[in-house]
Parts: structure tokens; sequence; C-alpha cells
């Protein structure tokens, strides 16, 4: 199948999801063949290691419709979904995750409203099946917070499940940097947005493979990427710590001079120490987050690394993506 032939590729990462692939493969298959055009399914292993890659492989080679990325270790969820827009071929580019919290249903509605010409169309959760307390509320905060302190305006309740046009793609396909939140990124690049209602179902087979850890990590990608807001609290805190000094001292020189034994004693000083101590080193904490940051893009890794040459042929590269893509309509 060559590159102009794929009207809509979608692009699943997974890790460790092989009770969930077959029914993926077959509920994507059966959408697919109804909506009647061209398709390509590109799975992008992340490093699996319950036998999901071989999976992949061998399914790869039943259905050419069906392209392997293997990644050469675990690299992360956002990695992986770069990685299938990378090498996607498609008109229009969905993003889905191979857990079927995302029903492969709701893409025909995604591209009716592609057909009706918005270039990014993102899945809004009406609900959310199967899915703590405690996510849907930390959830709910961060985003409020990200809307707040970033320029980006991220639709509510939105996740990564969403279709995007040819155009999209490669404007995101020349963000190369390694900290990433796709949600906002999307935000970013602008075009005709609009939202498609469904119900997020909860997860098929296995268990998240978000731990609180990597959830924590996934939100300082979207604020140290998207916003300064943490650095300039080290200075909004150092100008009130010396205002207060500044009203302090001569208070606690005038209470000195009429003899009064206010402000004696180590505890306010201990307070005042531990207090501007605390304040220092958590903007140290802060600068180094943004300095580690910089560290990484400086380094300009590739941000992953396939071990499958059949994807590499395949490669575009980012950098020269329209060319390379004009030149192959034309062979
Ligand atoms: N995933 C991945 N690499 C990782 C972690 C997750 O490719 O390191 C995939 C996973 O297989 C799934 C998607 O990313 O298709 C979302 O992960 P998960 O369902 O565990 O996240 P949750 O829905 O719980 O937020
Ligand atoms: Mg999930």
């Amino acid at each position: 199948m060559t590159k102009s032939e794929i009207n809509i590729s979608v692009a699943v990462p997974v890790y460790n999801e092989i009770e969930s692939l077959p029914e993926l493969y077959d509920r994507v298959k059966t959408v697919m063949d109804d909506l009647g055009e061209p398709w390509e399914l590109i799975l992008i292993d992340d490093g699996s290691t319950d036998g999901s890659s071989e999976w992949i492989e061998a399914i790869s080679v039943d259905d050419p419709h069906v392209r392997p990325v293997m990644f050469a270790r675990n690299f992360g969820h956002q990695i992986a979904v770069t990685a299938g827009m990378d090498f996607s071929q498609g008109r229009a580019v969905i993003i889905m995750d191979s857990d079927l919290q995302d029903p492969p249903e709701v893409i025909s509605d995604l591209v009716e409203k592609w057909r009706e010409g918005y270039e990014i169309v993102y899945a809004v959760r009406t609900e959310r099946e199967g899915e703590t307390w405690f996510k849907k509320t930390t959830a709910a905060l961060f985003y409020r917070l990200i809307n707040r302190i970033t320029d980006v305006e991220i639709p509510l309740d939105t996740g990564d499940f969403r279709l995007m046009d040819r155009q999209a793609v490669d404007a995101l396909s020349q963000m190369r940097e390694r900290h990433r939140f796709p949600r906002a990124m999307a935000a970013w690049v602008g075009f005709r947005q609009t939202g498609v209602p469904y119900k997020r179902a909860a997860r098929f087979a296995g268990e998240t493979k978000y731990p609180f850890r990597k959830m924590l990590r996934l939100a300082l990608n979207a604020i140290t990427g998207f916003s300064y807001f943490p650095l300039q609290i080290a200075t909004y805190l150092g100008f009130f710590a010396a205002g207060v000094s500044i009203i302090a001292i001569p208070i606690v020189i005038a209470f000195r001079l009429v003899g009064s034994p206010a402000f004696l004693g180590q505890a306010t000083t201990l307070i005042a120490v531990l207090f501007l101590g605390g304040v220092q080193l958590i903007s140290l904490g802060i600068l180094g987050e943004y300095i580690g940051r910089i560290y990484d893009e400086a380094k300009g890794r590739p941000l992953y690394i396939v071990r499958n040459p059949i994807s590499l042929e395949n490669k575009i590269n980012p950098k020269e993506g329209n060319k390379k893509r004009h030149d192959r309509s034309h062979n």
C-alpha cells in the first residue's frame, strides 16, 4: 500500500495490553471497513514484555492494514503517540488508547466532523466509567490550574483520543520537545477544532499503566512546557519576604528601645530561618526542574529508537516531511 492511497491512520500506543489487543483490532477493523476509506492501523509497541510485541508482529504479517512500530524499549505513552504520528500516512490521523477506554465506534463521529472541515476533532468524555474518585478530582483540579497559568486553552474533559488532519499532524511533528504534553500541544497549533461527545468506558482488561508518579510527571511537563509561572513564584515570595522584613525591622527596634521582652528568643529566629530556607530550597528545585529540561533538550537525542526496519523504511523525517511526501505522491 503506498502512501497516497491511505486516507485514515489509526495510531495506538501499546504497552503490555495483550488481553485487549485482539478485541481492539476486531473493533477497529469493523469500524474502518464500514467507513469504506483506505486505512491503516499503526500499533506502536512501547517495549511490551507480555507478548503484545509478538502479537503485533504476527497480525501485521496477516493483515497489511496493520503497521507495527516496535520501540527498542519503553519510551512512554506520549513518545509512542508522537511516533504514531511520525509514521502515519493518512490524510487524517486518529490517536486512541489500546485498552478500549476510547471506543473505536466513536471514530466514525470523529471522521464525520473532519469531513465537515475541522482539522482537529477531539473526543469529549461525558462520562467516565471505572475511574477512581482520586483520578477524576486531581484531573479536574489540574486542568483548571493549567488553563489558568498557561496561554493555551485545553478543552475540558478531553484526553488524547482525537482526530487530526494531516496539516495539524505535520505542525505537531515539527515540535520535537522531549517532555511532551500532546493535549496542550494540539491546542497550541490552533486550526479549526471541535469536540464530539462520547462515553469513556472502563479499561477492557489489565490495569492502568499510569501510576500517580507518571501522572505527576505528565503534569510537570504540561506546566513547565507551557508556563514560566513556577519560576515567577520565587520572585513573588522574595518580594513578600523582603516586604515583611522591612515592616518588621523598625517594629522590633522600637520594642527593644522601650525595653519590651517581645521578639526575644530563639523561636522567632528559628521560624524565620526555616521559612526562608524552605522557600529557597523550593525555588532551587523549581529552577532545577527547568534546567534539567533545558539540558535534556540540549542533548538533542532522538525521541525514540525503533527496532524494526519495516517502519524505518517508511519513516518520514518530520523536518522535511512535506517535501518527501510531495515527492512520493508523484511516484
Ligand atoms: N502506554 C504506553 N506506554 C506507557 C504507558 C502506557 O504506550 O509507558 C499506553 C497504554 O498501553 C494505553 C495508553 O498508553 O494504550 C494509556 O495508558 P493507560 O490506559 O494505562 O492510562 P489511563 O487510561 O489509566 O490514564
Ligand atoms: Mg486507559
